[in-house]
């Protein structure tokens, strides 16, 4: 990262309005975080040599781009991208759709067509992202949920400091175990997100006690953080969406299953029929931005780390207290911040998106959002509804008063919406620099 420069100093001064006593903040936080940027940069480079390296051994050309109408066969730009993502992340095979509504759907998919009446499903990372209580029948009735398909579901959490709880894992396996869900990403919590070394070695343990156990990461948010992914540390599947980390910002909607042929066999046949699986499905006008959004994606990941990291050590310097710290080993693009002040934590959701390049003249507000316990607030100005690889902050407003940062396609935009953010809050009284 380089040092700002007279005229972007002056730009933060005179055109944004961030106060020199800020500005001296944020150019004291960069120069701290320096080691970890470089270290950023190197985890990219090796992923973009990946991505770059699969992207040619695939011959990728510009008759992928153009895509197929109707049943979609022989649409050679799918079947390259298939082929492309399984290259990337280690894996046999990979399924990447827009079919795929969002990462629940694919979730659903994997799930669904890899489970049976009688089996049973065990997480052992606690409970699931919320969004697949319903599919699971944690919560709800729904008709078509895993419960009311026969499908039995165990649970074991993990300690209170975040660690795999390895002898309840073993006490937990039965024979009916079928599939082991891991989710790396800590999500909306402030646990410590799972790093790819500790999720092999789990996965070893669990591989030792019984080999036939599908192991299905949700990969959510942590493609490209790390230089390896979940399937190349033993994972049979991993899951994702294309409007986080692998679309790079520019794929418009999707998700993606990669694992072992007969596990993304079973999905494809899920996500359309058995007997037509992975063969159909027309690729429309999708493929050129899949591929120049995974072209993108370790890039755009590593902007993205790069704002939450100068974002922790800024709110550090404020005093309040971040989760990772601002040095600490990452696996997954989130950053919590908690405030403990319920103003405070507003103040900096609304100063978030005066960062973001669309709807920045927007005030976000707390409101009552169905299914939540508490108001949420949530700043976002996203060129995809919801893309949360784009920049976003969200919040319940409720004790401890934990904001929860992530995305940013350029790192400026992050620092920015900070800036604005810590500007606010010194004008309102509410931190002493
Ligand atoms: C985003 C996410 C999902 C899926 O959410 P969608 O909004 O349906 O894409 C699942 N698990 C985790 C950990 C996530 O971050």
């Amino acid at each position: 990262m380089v040092d700002m420069n007279q005229k972007s100093y002056d730009f933060y001064k005179n055109v944004l309005g961030i106060g020199p006593e800020i500005l001296k903040i944020a150019k004291y936080a960069e120069k701290n975080i320096e080691n970890v940027i470089t270290q950023i940069d190197s985890t990219k480079e090796y992923n973009q040599l990946k991505v770059i390296n699969a992207l040619q051994e695939n011959n990728l050309s510009d008759t992928h781009f153009h895509g197929t109408t109707g049943y979609g066969y022989d649409d050679r730009g799918r079947d390259v991208l298939d082929s492309v993502f399984a290259k990337v992340f280690g894996s046999e095979d990979a399924l990447v759709r827009h079919n795929f509504v969002s990462g629940t759907h694919a979730l659903y998919v994997a799930l669904s067509g890899n489970l049976r009446p009688g089996d049973q499903l065990l997480a052992v990372t606690g409970k699931p992202y919320d969004t697949l209580d319903e599919v699971i029948g944690i919560r709800g009735d729904a008709y078509l949920s895993l419960k009311n398909c026969g499908v039995e579901y165990k649970q074991v959490d993990l300690d209170v400091v975040g660690n795999f709880d390895y002898n309840g894992i073993k006490e937990a396996i039965s024979p009916k175990t079928k599939m082991i869900m891991i989710q790396r990403s800590k999500g909306y919590s402030i646990r410590p997100t799972l790093t790819i070394a500790e999720i092999g070695k789990l996965i070893h343990f669990i591989k030792n006690i019984n080999s036939e156990i599908i192991i299905m990461v949700d990969n959510c948010y942590g493609e490209f953080v790390e230089d390896r992914e979940p399937t190349e540390v033993g994972a049979d599947i991993i899951v994702g969406s294309l409007i986080k980390n692998p679309g790079g910002g520019i794929a418009q909607t999707g998700g993606y299953i990669a694992g072992k042929n007969k596990f993304v066999k079973r999905a494809a046949e899920r996500l359309t029929s058995p007997g037509l699986g992975k063969k159909v499905g027309a690729s429309l006008g999708f493929n050129r931005q899949f591929f120049q959004g995974l072209f993108f994606a370790p890039h755009v990941v590593a902007e993205s780390l790069k704002g939450a990291v100068f974002c922790a050590a800024i709110m550090k310097k404020l005093g309040y207290k971040v989760f990772p710290e601002v040095d600490a080993f990452r696996s997954d693009i989130i950053q919590a911040i908690e405030f403990g002040d319920e103003r405070a934590l507003i103040l900096f959701c609304q100063g978030i998106q005066k960062g973001s390049p669309v709807d920045s003249f927007v005030r976000p507000e707390p409101w009552e959002m169905p299914g939540y316990d508490a108001k949420v607030i949530m700043a976002a100005g996203a060129f995809t509804q919801g893309s949360s690889i784009e920049l976003s902050a969200d919040a319940p407003i409720k004790p401890p008063y934990v904001a929860y940062l992530q995305g940013g396609l350029v790192f400026e935009s992050v620092k920015i919406g900070v800036l604005k953010a810590t500007q606010m809050m010194v004008t309102e009284g509410i931190v002493n620099i």
